[in-house]
């Protein structure tokens, strides 16, 4: 350590134990766009947050994760940040959140990106694409590559400032009535899928449909819907779809889907310095133990597929080039209207050409063999 930097450091910490509020610098990381040169030890005036949520209150996983975020960043913050959750259509419908916050409404929500297109096509790759990334590569994406960087400049336009909020890791590709077995099967299927997704697949001849949760069920068993994706095992046998459809595809659509936590920015701006950083650490545990909690729930809604006499199978080859290739397309296309799409895009496509070599050598090999 240099003298002058010795100095520093010792004079901060002293500064620090005496109680006066003081300020010192923090561990260079150029990467973390949102860690500022100098922290000002300062707890804050005590703050309330209304948080929205667009899931029903006690949904599994989602829904019980955002509660857990906010009973735990309460208490960290020794009440400093009281953070109060309302299920979807207690104060605002479910995909009203992004307008509420941005409008002050409310302060916070929690939701995914990709819900929110309409507004701005680039907010799909915040959740992820089809043949994207898988969970760990968005993660690295958000805390080590551009990602969050991208994410905060787009956002702050709407007056909004995003953090990670759980990842629902690999999704399947979705419940099926008749077997798939080439690509001429897809044509005239009517099959609920949002997303980027759905506009590959209308691609390749389905007609995507949206249905809200609580008809696709229904629909599914009278044949109004011929298939439809929803997430893995883990919810999805919640939906009870393997009592009506017994074909379930592997993932290809939704590889990683970030979810979002988000915040309205001149509320957030306002915030201490030391409340800002008990909210992004509090953001990295919710994210953390929402992926990990898919993980196991995943692991045992599998078990109740398998018990129910589920073909579970990979989509045909030519169905998923096709698909592949479809997508390629749907980013050209999409590039080519929005510039905000094609420069996040190509950065999130870099980083997972950079990402998949060693995914391939090092988790894809390690799975074959174990
Ligand atoms: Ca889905």
């Amino acid at each position: 350590m240099k003298r002058r930097d010795f100095i520093k450091t010792t004079i901060a910490g002293a500064t620090i134990a005496s109680g006066v509020i003081g300020c010192r610098e923090l561990p260079k990381d150029p990467k973390a766009s949102h860690q500022k040169k100098t922290f000002h030890y300062n707890r804050g005036k005590k703050v309330k947050i209304k948080l929205a949520t667009s899931w029903p209150a006690n949904f599994p996983i989602m829904g019980t994760g955002i509660e857990r975020f906010a009973t735990r960043l309460t208490q960290v913050s020794g009440g400093s940040i009281e953070v109060k959750v309302f299920p979807k259509n207690v104060l605002v419908p479910a995909l009203g959140v992004f307008d509420a916050t941005s409008a002050g409404a409310i302060d916070a929500y929690h939701s995914a990106s990709y819900y929110y297109k309409g507004k701005n096509e680039a907010f799909n790759l915040f959740t992820g694409f089809p043949f994207g990334m898988i969970s760990s590569e968005m993660n690295a994406w958000f805390d080590w590559g551009d990602g969050m960087k991208l994410w905060r400049e787009l956002y702050a336009k709407y007056n909004l400032v995003p953090f990670k909020g759980g990842n629902t890791d690999v999704q399947m590709g979705g419940w099926f009535k008749k077997e798939i077995k080439s690509l001429a099967d897809l044509k005239g299927l009517k099959m609920r899928i949002p997303g980027l997704g759905g506009e590959v697949f209308a691609k390749l001849g389905v007609k995507p449909t949206l249905l809200p949760a609580g008809e696709i069920y229904v629909a599914l068993e009278r044949n109004v819907l011929d298939a439809t994706e929803w997430l893995g095992p883990s919810l999805d046998t919640k939906m009870g779809f393997h009592k009506v459809a017994k074909y379930y595809y592997t993932g290809w659509h939704e590889p990683g889907s970030s979810l979002s936590l988000v915040f309205n920015k001149r509320k957030y701006d306002k915030l201490a310095d030391e409340q800002k950083l008990m909210i992004e650490m509090a953001s990295q545990e919710l994210n953390a133990t929402m992926t990990s909690q898919f993980q196991l729930e995943n692991a045992k809604g599998l078990k109740i597929v398998k018990e129910n006499n589920v073909k579970i199978a990979q989509l045909p080859k030519d169905v998923l080039s096709a698909a592949k290739k479809a997508m390629l397309e749907v980013a050209q296309e999409k590039s080519d209207k929005s510039a905000d799409f094609k420069r996040i895009w190509e950065n999130a496509y870099a980083f997972l050409e950079l990402n998949k070599p060693w995914t391939d050598i090092g988790l894809k090999d390690y799975l074959d063999v174990r």
